[in-house]
């Protein structure tokens, strides 16, 4: 059977990772290199993905992955520090006394957080997806924390859809990343990177003979016969990894439209540190961008010979035309850094950066055979509820090739 693959991102190499030893698989690209949004930067001395990527103690997929392709060896598990901009200041919020000094919040507020916290890694998720995140939290812990913690992390995420997402998004997000100890949140990163990944997934897949087509932008696909015709060529099957809505357009099957956001991510590198040694600082303060990322306060400095600063912005629509000197002035200023000490920069516009996990999501997911021979798979599947990730991808690009290969049994 002649499978074409829509996309060349871990979802879609994953699935062709699962089928190209029994099936001829064809992958399409648009982009001139392979690994969508998780793919990389080539500096001189070394790549750096484009977005900022880590991964958790809980993603058993990946890490079988990692596992199968002789990379696990390589898999860092680091102390990620995180921190939070309010009033001009960043205070850490690592280790339990750093908690107990951020001054924002009271005493008994904080232990209510903290049971909170405790309460969202074993809360039923299904029921929450009818739940407002901003009503649970404010049922639950009061207008007060709710709007000095918790409204600004959604604003920074969601923007003004934040009052539509749902509780099941917000512990989703509590309950994996509160696998923390007192030196913060256990992390992992891939020794050289997570570009790593990609190739060693392309380089089996190449060796399967499954051709991967880069710069290669699907306009349309039409069904022929129980197959496909992609682009003037005919596949016995299709599998798409695009957003619903994109699927919808190329291929001219109805889906309900999800909810996506766009990320636009300025990447730059520099001699100094912007964000006094913590890898993650929340923006409480108003600003174009939600968070600002030190990569090397996670992975070595060392490594890079610089620091490696991700300045993190959300939107719907389109972003700003001048996003990236929007962004660039606003950090520089607020974190104090001369321009003339930012060796390179880039920007990184994602206009499918993820679904915005609304209230009522799960019922808008579609489904994953929506037509004869066309599969469908990516970001907004089951396996990326309610949080999309590496590993949420790699499961549905998984389970995808799986009922690819069911059906053609
Ligand atoms: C800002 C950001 C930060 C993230 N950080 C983390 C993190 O720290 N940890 C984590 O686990 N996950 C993280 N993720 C999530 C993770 O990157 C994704 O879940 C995963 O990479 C998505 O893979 P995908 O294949 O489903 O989608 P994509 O990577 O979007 O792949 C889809 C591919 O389809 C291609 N395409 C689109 N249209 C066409 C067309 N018409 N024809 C041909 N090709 C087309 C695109 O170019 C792209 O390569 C992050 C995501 C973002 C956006």
């Amino acid at each position: 059977m002649h499978i074409c693959v829509i996309g060349g991102g871990l979802t879609g190499l994953s699935a062709a990772f699962r089928l190209s030893g029994s099936h001829e698989v064809t992958i399409l690209e648009m982009n001139e290199e392979a690994g969508g949004c998780l793919s990389s930067y080539h500096l001189p001395d070394y790549a750096i993905e484009s977005l900022y990527h880590h991964c958790f103690s809980g993603d058993r997929h990946l890490l079988s992955l990692l596992d199968e392709l002789d990379l696990l060896r390589d898999l860092e598990w680091l102390h990620g520090s995180t921190g939070y901009l309010v009033n001009n200041q960043i205070h850490p919020l690592t280790t339990p006394l750093q908690i107990i000094r951020y001054p924002l919040l009271s005493f008994v507020e904080k232990i209510r957080l903290a049971f909170f916290v405790l309460r969202s890694r074993s809360a039923d998720r299904g029921k929450l997806d009818s739940i407002p995140a901003k009503t649970y939290c404010v049922d639950q812990l009061g207008e007060r924390i709710y709007s000095s913690f918790f409204e600004p992390l959604l604003r920074s995420k969601f923007g003004d859809q934040r009052d539509d997402v749902s509780a099941a998004w917000l512990v989703s997000r509590i309950a994996i990343r509160s696998d923390r100890g007192p030196e913060g949140e256990r992390l992992g990163y891939l020794k050289g990177g997570y570009i790593r990944l990609i190739d060693s997934l392309l380089s089996y897949l190449n060796a399967e003979g499954c051709r991967i087509v880069t710069g290669h932008r699907v306009i349309s696909a039409t069904p022929d016969e129980g197959g496909w015709i992609v682009d003037g060529t005919r596949y016995d099957c299709l599998i798409s990894t695009l957003p619903p809505q994109e699927t919808a357009r190329i291929c001219s099957v109805p889906f309900t439209p999800l909810p996506y956001q766009g990320s636009a991510c300025l990447t730059l590198g520099t001699s100094l540190d912007p964000t006094n040694g913590i890898y993650w600082v929340n923006m409480g303060d108003p600003a174009p961008y939600g968070a600002v990322i030190t990569h090397t306060n996670l992975v070595p400095y060392d490594r890079y010979g610089e620091h490696i600063v991700y300045i993190a912005s959300y939107f719907r629509g389109n972003p700003p035309e001048d996003s990236e000197e929007i962004l660039l002035s606003d950090f520089c200023s607020r974190f104090d850094i001369p321009r003339d000490q930012i060796h390179w920069h880039r920007l990184r516009i994602e206009p499918f950066a993820g679904p915005v996990y609304v209230t009522g999501y799960r019922s808008l997911i579609p489904d994953p055979n929506p037509a004869p021979g066309l599969f469908i798979a990516g970001m907004f599947s089951p396996e990326n509820y309610p949080e999309r990730s590496m590993d949420g991808s790699i499961r549905a690009g998984e389970e995808i090739a799986r009922r690819v290969m069911e059906w053609s049994d």
